[in-house]
């Protein structure tokens, strides 16, 4: 069933809109910490297993020689991160159900402006390809590019960064915490293992919040 509109204006008013669906790229639909600490270890010789990584701040977990940061910008890193089992069938079902957009941080790369001979990335545009060839049913502007989430207007979130959960919580905002090494510390029921699972409780936080009926699709 067709909604009146699907224009998002704030509020508790599912039954006369669909919902906003918010996705996280890294670690929700694709492999980046296995990936990155991949990349890592073959650089330096080193052997970090991801998933011994219990915190966000990666500089913790590489030689104080090395920019963890720096390594943002490797060449090609986010144009071909291995997608996660199941994220095609869960975007696809996102989308055909609500109004599903991908939000997501991306580091700076390569401008016109840097150094010549700079090792060339560019994260964004890597990300916006890495999305058209997984999700071509995905129009190109469902993409916000965004550090601070919690100020995008939509009714959940699906993300594994712990300080965007914890920010969304303390505004009273729906997040689904995708489960990684580094936000075990958080006590939650909404922690997804996987993406069916991220599915299931997509469902069952609309189901909460529709005021009166099931939510209508
Ligand atoms: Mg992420």
């Amino acid at each position: 069933m067709n909604r009146k509109r699907n224009v998002y204006a704030g509020g508790n008013d599912l039954e006369e809109r669909k919902p906003v669906i918010m996705v996280d790229m890294d670690d929700t639909l694709n492999d980046f910490a296995k990936t990155y600490w991949k990349n890592y270890n073959e650089m330096y010789g080193e052997q970090v297993d991801f998933q011994t990584v219990n915190n966000w701040n990666l500089q913790q977990f590489v030689r104080p020689d090395v920019d963890a940061y720096g390594l943002l910008r490797h060449p090609g890193l986010f144009r071909h991160l291995p997608l996660r089992d199941y994220a095609v069938e869960f975007m696809q079902h996102m989308y055909d159900r609500y109004e599903v957009y991908i939000v997501t941080d991306s580091p700076p790369g390569t401008s016109h402006c840097d150094a010549a001979g700079a090792a060339y990335s560019n994260p964004a545009d890597d990300k916006r390809k890495w999305l058209a060839e997984h999700f071509p049913f995905l129009p190109q502007d469902r993409v916000i590019i965004c550090a601070h989430k919690w100020m995008i207007a939509g009714d959940v979130l699906v993300d594994d960064k712990p300080a965007t959960f914890e920010k969304f919580t303390e505004l009273g905002k729906k997040c689904i915490l995708m489960d990684m090494p580094y936000n075990q510390h958080i006590d939650t029921k909404w922690r997804a293992h996987n993406l069916r699972e991220a599915e299931q409780m997509v469902e069952a936080i609309l189901q909460e919040s529709a005021p009166a009926t099931s939510v209508v699709r």
